[in-house]
């Protein structure tokens, strides 16, 4: 099967998919750039929040650590600046009362866990650890840093507060100790310079304080370490020789982790549905555009095809040979390009209806497939117009061979539904030899070809030749002048006598239209009569002949007339009702009227034929058959038709003289319609023997030269002016 053409072309439809994809893919990319943006925004914020809270914890940390001494400091400060303690620790009877208030209250104090009572030359006058006697001297428990603090609170610049506090590391651990001056609470003491008493508190940062403070202070896994712990969050514990003696840790929270752990998957998950939301559409556009492209193929297909017939149409026609020519060039083949136009389809259409036609169409295509080389493209391109493009090796024989086919398989009578139709076939052949051609050129030389191929008779086929451009330009201007020249009414009849075999005596005349084209001289109207059919003038210069000839023969009652009629003319329905007005219009007897048609017509659409000419007897007018002979020759069907007369032509008369088998042939011809009754008009005679032999066969009516050319109206006025003298003068003379 010839396919319908199938191209590939960025239609806009693609072009907007295209454009959907591309905008979509740039919503996806920005989709992820706000991701990453938004993510590192959030790492920003939660650095932040980490920084600004280990920031806070290490102030926590530093406050905790200066609380722990102050609170050492404000009870050291309770308690050695005590009336009770300025007389009793100073008093040899107040050991009692120092062991009870200060030694023995270290036991279970969250304030201090050692006391101890020093004097100036720093001997212990009393030790207590946790509520009992230190065994240890005093001096090799603490680190000597804590005479740093003695010199503190003995120190002159130390005023009304003859105390100090700091860390100190102890064989326990690191503590924080505070010295004071046991004194009065007014500041005052009677013991001079030199033997004065000092109270020694220390409190043991021990795990267990650690970790209350810690929990006091919000401090997550605040722990004490050495100092040679390396930790990002850490507070340093110094003597006040400034070693440093450990370290507070703690655990980070980073609470902008953990916010941002919290929000990270949120984030990535809404910004996922987004993505997705994009992907949704992504898939959406995509498949509408693939349904839009799959919708513009099908779109494309079907313009490219003909609905009645299944093929190709022009378009795709053309797109096919374009592709032929392409590849021709590459191949080295020729594209050839036949142009079918149907004889006799008006006709079929006109009489059975559109519906018969439409599947006459069908089958003609069916056939046509049939007989088309592989790879070639079948089209339809016009009302009962086909055109068949293939490539080919071979040169115009592969293209003359198939016209050929075509034309036998067109000459068969086809059925049609019910009916049985004859079509013929004019075929115009062109070629580009090695797509030399273009599909415009190549296309045109088709059709011009066919052209030549439908002029010179039906069922023909025609290879186009270079000719046929200067003839067609030469057709085209003929074919303007004798536009202006029917719309100019510059057209004239001529009328030729036709006689009465036995007497010669002129008893008809037949009109023949006369053109004189200016600037050229006479034309004759064997060549624009034609020319007036395929151009559509026939009708104007049909009814004008008509009119005219009606018109003239009103002034010559005795005569009868003869109109030609062309087979244009009389396929049109609307011919008889043409007819019949111009009858009434000139007021002329119909019976006086011949219309003459040839029989080419007739062998077509039979049918037909006899509906028109029953319709024209019924006006009152004669029909007679024109040129018989010439053609097709088909006198069976003489009868049916109703004929009123035949016109024996030209070409038969010619040769009866010298030519015996011509005579003979001419002679039955002649016998076999006076057979069926019907009577007989010998044309082109132009000797006294033809004539004489004519009458003898059986023509009652003789036509030609040697009765009289075709003169002008004035003319046979004259010859019917002469004759009716010449009567007077006989009876005159009888
Ligand atoms: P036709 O109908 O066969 O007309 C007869 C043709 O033979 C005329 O040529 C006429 O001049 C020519 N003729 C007549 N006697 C002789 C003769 O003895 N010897 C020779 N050699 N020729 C003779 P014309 O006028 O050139 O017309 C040619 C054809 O053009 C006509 O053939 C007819 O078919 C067509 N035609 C002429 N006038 C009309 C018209 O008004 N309408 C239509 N449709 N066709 C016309
Ligand atoms: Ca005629
Ligand atoms: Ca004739």
């Amino acid at each position: 099967m010839p396919a319908v053409l199938k191209s590939k072309s960025n239609g806009s439809g693609l072009g907007r998919h295209t454009t959907v994809t591309a905008v979509l893919f740039c919503f996806a990319v920005i989709v992820a750039v706000v991701t990453i943006m938004v993510l590192t925004a959030l790492e920003r914020v939660s650095e932040n929040a980490n920084v600004l809270d280990d920031e806070r914890s290490r102030e926590t940390t530093v406050g905790a650590v200066k609380t722990f001494e102050d609170q050492l400091a404000a009870t050291l400060d309770d308690y050695a600046a005590w009336d009770d303690a300025a007389a009793n620790v100073y008093s040899p009877a107040g050991m009692a009362w120092t062991i009870s208030n200060y030694g023995e209250m270290s036991v279970n104090s969250p304030l201090f866990d050692m006391a101890i009572v020093i004097d100036d030359e720093k001997k212990t006058i009393m030790a207590y650890q946790d509520g009992q006697p230190m065994p240890k001297p005093v001096g090799d428990f603490f680190a000597p840093s804590l005479w740093l603090l003695l010199d503190k609170a003995r120190a002159p610049d130390a005023g009304d507060k003859p105390e100090a506090t700091g860390f100190v590391r102890t064989q326990k651990g690191i503590a924080a100790v505070g010295v004071a001056l046991v004194r009065e609470k007014s500041g005052g003491l009677t013991v001079p310079a030199g033997q004065h008493r000092y109270l020694i508190f220390a409190r043991h940062l021990d795990d267990a304080k650690v970790e209350a403070l810690g929990d006091t202070y919000v401090l997550h896994g605040l722990r004490l370490v050495p100092a040679e712990f390396s930790s990002a969050y850490s507070v340093e514990i110094a003597d006040p020789a400034r070693t440093v003696l450990g370290k507070l840790i703690w655990v980070s929270r980073s609470p902008g982790d953990i916010g941002y752990a919290q929000v990270r998957p949120m984030v990535i998950q809404a910004l996922g549905l987004v993505g997705l939301f994009f992907v949704v559409l992504l898939i959406i556009g995509w498949m509408a555009g693939r349904r839009l492209k799959a919708e513009e193929i099908t779109a494309r297909e079907e313009a490219l095809r003909d609905r009645l017939s299944g093929l190709s149409n022009r378009d795709g026609l053309g797109l096919a040979v374009d592709r032929f020519v392409a590849q021709a060039q590459q191949t080295k083949q020729n594209v050839l390009l036949l142009y079918l136009d149907l004889d006799g389809f008006k006709e079929v259409n006109d009489s059975y209806g559109h519906g018969t036609g439409d599947q006459l169409i069908r089958a003609v295509a069916a056939g046509l497939d049939v007989l088309i080389p592989e790879g070639a493209v079948l089209a339809r391109i016009g009302g009962d117009e086909f055109a068949i493009a293939f490539l080919s090796e071979a040169e115009h024989a592969a293209a003359l061979q198939l016209a050929e086919q075509i034309l036998d398989f067109l000459a068969e009578p086809l059925e049609v539904g019910r009916r049985i139709v004859v079509v013929g076939a004019s075929i115009g052949i062109a070629m580009s030899a090695l797509g030399s051609i273009a599909r415009e050129e190549l296309v045109r030389r088709a059709d011009l070809a066919m052209y030549k191929a439908k002029e010179a008779g039906r069922a023909r086929m025609t290879l186009y030749d270079p000719a046929m451009d200067t003839d067609r330009e030469t057709r085209n201007a003929l074919e303007l002048d004798l536009r202006m020249a029917i719309e100019n009414g510059d057209l004239t009849l001529a009328y030729q006598p036709l006689v009465d075999a036995a007497t010669h005596e002129m008893h008809g005349v037949e009109a023949l239209v006369r053109w004189n084209r200016p600037g050229h001289g006479p034309v004759s109207p064997e060549i624009f009569i034609p020319i007036a059919e395929t151009s559509g003038l026939i009708e104007s210069l049909g009814l004008f002949v008509l009119r005219k000839a009606c018109e003239t023969a009103k002034q010559w009652p005795e005569l009868k007339i003869s109109v030609n009629v062309s087979p244009g003319q009389f396929r049109n329905p609307a011919f008889t009702d043409y007819v019949r007005y111009v009858l009434k219009q000139t007021e002329l007897e119909a019976s006086r009227i011949t219309l003459e048609i040839t029989e080419g017509y007739m062998i077509q659409n039979p049918q037909r034929t006899r509906q028109s000419i029953e319709r024209l007897k019924s006006l009152g007018v004669k029909v007679a058959l024109d040129d018989f002979g010439s053609g097709f020759s088909s006198i069976g069907y003489l009868r049916q038709f109703g004929f009123d007369r035949i016109k024996i032509d030209r070409s038969l008369v010619t040769d009866i003289i010298g030519n015996s088998r011509q005579r003979e042939m001419l002679q039955a011809t002649v016998a076999l319609a006076r057979a069926l009754d019907i009577p007989v008009t010998a044309e082109g005679i132009e000797t006294e023997e033809q004539a004489v032999a004519l009458r003898l066969f059986g023509c009652d009516s003789l036509q030609g030269y040697f009765f009289g050319k075709p003169m002008s109206a004035d003319h046979i006025n004259d010859l019917l002016q002469e004759r009716r003298e010449a009567r007077v003068l006989r009876r005159i003379a009888g």
